[in-house]
């Protein structure tokens, strides 16, 4: 059974995933909040009712880890965070109907009252477990508060997450060799009674979920693969102070706290409650969304699909809620090519980026329409640029100004015409792939449906030459005219989600009344206001001297934070990681620091290898001829190569890193003789040769025939 098209008859609500109250937000975070603002927005504009929620995580070892580092109390180290992101996130438009947090009042009773029901329809269980303590501190140690190696790949972990390694969600008492990161003393295993939320009696409900799921494919396939490898319970409580309190009559738990996972998620739904309360349940029923027939979307980092697509679709449903509708998982950020680290400064802070002045929607922009949601996107001063200076200024901002001047100086506003034919079409079409692009969550299909729009008025224009018409042929002109002002206005319309103060001020110079965001697509076609004043510019050029300063800049501050890191003692260097660390996993956009920093080259091998070794290795040119994904690998891809002699089957890892509809045709290196394997029973023979984090394909510049030998 697959879902109604957007726009529905039912409420909808977005959610992004909530930012941990623990420090600066950078645009790793804020790809994701604009992302999900810009689908809210599309959805409205397609006339889907629909609402935008989230709130500040408070809870769990992120937070208290943090603030005790400061020494301030938990509650008032996150409040003061939570007050800046209320501050932060308007500056950027983005647009909250409700921003809450998970310790208020609201999100504590749901809480309390969804885990009492879980509890009641026979959910939850107790099981003694081991839990690591440290006798030095003389105080458990949950979650963030423990490291050690992972059970399952072997490489450093943290206490809830192999966050460095294969990325499986850890449970107490999982992780092996464990070390407190209170005093770095090895800690000790104790056992202690917890409760215990039993997520594998929900494996065929999830597998059904799962088919039905709409937004990214990552954030179906990976836990396709987990039920697969079966479904292990999840520990619903914490040996801590800070948190929600496990809602129980008897003594035992009496100083359990829930889990942060368990109460954080339920954030979207207290956030929604409030907001309804707020407008009233006549305007916007939360009930209805959440416990009816609502359309739930959740935006994510895809470092967090565990925790949406099989702990919270199970929680919703063993507790008598709706099951989210689509999640939509987006990529990390890189910098300059290289990996996001808050601890090396390397990122760009939400503050710096408003202090340099740059405008807010220029960032929308520019993370929206990059890549795709699910692909990883980098930054750099030049590539922003380069995108503002030739879609932005010379693609949109030329279009509305040179139309709108021209309509101005000789018409005082619009043409008295009717829009051609091929114009109205034109526009139909997109409007056409808007509604499309919303449909298969795909933001950047929303961006390049308006820049396409105002790339086909500037041809327009140019290819009828009113400024030779306005004499002889003043109806050609008027009309041709009247044709732009209709397509400046419709760009405006389709960009309002990704660029809302562009799009309002390009609404103001057409003379139109109120507001953009509350046009809906078909508006675009109704005709602009006969008169308006002389238009000025909306966008502004990104010097050279500017991006050059601004690399600079961070250049240096990268350069300094490893001085500081290299210098450091030891213990500093723990206390660093920590940080980079406790700032990631609950963020939309998830920065994982450790997870994609790429610092270092890896040191050449001393070891040399005589020439017939090398000659033992058959390296080919080859040609892909297809390219597909494979069914339960997130990360793994089909490819079909031409060697000459025959096609070669072959599977590599670069799923996420490429879009494969683009590969067919490309020439490719592939090492010919490498032994067959077999991977998610699709047989791989041979090896495309690719570089860095990237997978950057190996190829051939020159007319290397496919087939010829590399050597
Ligand atoms: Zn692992």
């Amino acid at each position: 059974m697959s879902n109604d098209e957007f726009p529905t008859d039912r409420p909808a609500v977005v959610t992004c995933g909530l930012p941990y109250a623990n420090g600066d937000l950078h645009i790793g975070h804020l790809r994701g909040y604009i992302g999900a603002d810009a689908f809210n927005r599309a959805l409205q504009t397609l006339g889907q009712q629909s609402a935008y929620v989230c709130g500040s995580d408070m809870h769990g070892t992120p937070v208290a880890v943090n603030a005790e580092k400061e020494g301030v109390d938990p509650e008032d180290f996150a409040l003061e965070w939570h007050h800046q992101y209320e501050e932060t996130f308007p500056q950027f438009n983005v647009d909250f109907d409700n921003y809450g947090h998970t310790h208020d009042e609201t999100n504590t009773e749901l809480t309390q009252t969804i885990v009492r029901t879980l509890d009641e329809e026979g959910y939850i269980y107790e099981k003694k477990i081991q839990v690591a303590y440290d006798p030095d501190a003389d105080q458990y140690l949950p979650d963030r508060y423990v490291e050690g190696t992972c059970p399952y790949c072997g490489e450093k972990a943290r206490g809830d997450e192999c966050d460095e390694g294969c990325q499986r969600h850890l449970e107490p008492g999982e992780v092996e060799e464990p070390t407190s990161t209170i005093t770095g003393n090895p800690a000790e295993y104790r056992d202690r009674t917890h409760k215990f939320f039993e997520v594998s009696e929900f494996a065929d409900y999830l597998t059904e979920f799962l088919d039905n799921l709409e937004g990214t494919s990552n954030a179906r396939n990976q836990p396709r693969q987990w039920i697969e490898d079966g479904l292990q319970d999840w520990c619903i409580t914490r040996d801590m102070d800070w948190g929600i309190d496990y809602p129980a009559e008897d003594g035992d738990t009496e100083d359990l706290v829930l889990y942060v996972w368990v109460d954080a998620p339920i954030e979207y739904i207290a956030s929604t409650k409030q907001y309804s309360e707020r407008v009233g349940t006549d305007e916007y029923d939360w009930e209805q969304v959440w416990k009816e027939d609502g359309d739930i979307v959740h935006i994510i980092g895809r470092d967090i699909i565990q925790h949406h697509t099989i702990f919270w679709p199970a929680m919703l449903d063993g507790a008598g809620y709706n099951a989210p509708r689509g999640v939509a998982a987006t990529g990390f950020i890189t910098i300059n090519g290289k990996g996001l680290s808050t601890s090396r400064n390397r990122a760009i802070w939400a503050k710096e980026y408003l202090e340099e002045g740059f405008h807010p929607d220029l960032l929308r922009y520019y993370l929206t329409t990059t890549g795709g949601l699910q692909q990883d996107v980098d930054f750099s001063w030049d590539a922003f640029q380069e995108k503002v200076n030739g879609e932005l200024v010379g693609t949109v901002g030329n279009f509305w100004y040179r139309s709108l001047l021209f309509a101005y100086r000789n018409y005082e506003g619009t043409p008295e015409a009717d829009v051609s034919q091929e114009v109205q079409e034109r526009i139909e079409g997109a409007i056409g792939e808007v509604r499309e692009s919303v449909n298969e969550y795909s933001l950047r299909g929303v961006g390049q449906a308006a820049t396409g729009l105002a790339q086909f008025g500037n041809e327009y224009i140019q290819r009828n030459e009113p400024w030779k018409l306005t004499d002889d042929e003043p109806d050609q002109a008027a009309q041709v005219i009247r044709d732009c002002v209709q397509i400046a206005k419709a760009v405006g319309v389709l960009l309002e989600p990704i660029a809302p103060d562009k799009a309002q001020l390009l609404w103001e110079q057409l003379g139109e009344a109120g507001s953009v965001a509350d046009a809906h697509l078909e508006d675009a076609l109704d005709a602009p206001p006969r008169n308006f004043d002389e238009p000025g510019e909306l966008f502004e050029k990104i010097e050279d001297e500017r991006v050059a300063e601004l690399n600079e800049k961070l250049e240096e501050r990268v350069a300094a934070a490893s001085d500081d890191s290299e210098s450091g003692a030891e213990s500093d260097e723990t206390a660093d990681d920590t940080e980079s660390e406790t700032e990631s996993d609950d963020t939309v956009a998830g920065e994982s620091d450790t997870m994609t920093e790429t610092s270092d080259l890896e040191p050449l091998l001393e070891d040399r290898i005589g020439f017939e070794e090398f000659q033992n290795l058959d390296i080919r040119v080859g040609r892909i001829e297809e390219a597909d994904g494979i069914d339960g690998a997130d990360d793994l891809a089909r490819l079909e190569v031409d060697i000459g002699f025959e096609q070669r089957q072959v599977v590599a890892g670069i799923k996420q890193l490429h879009d494969l509809d683009e590969l067919p045709g490309e020439k490719c290196i592939l090492l010919a003789n490498m032994e067959p394997a077999e991977l998610f029973g699709v047989e791989s023979n041979g090896m495309i040769l690719a570089a860095g984090d990237e997978a950057d394909l190996l190829t051939t510049h020159g007319d290397a025939d496919i087939g010829e030998k590399v050597q």
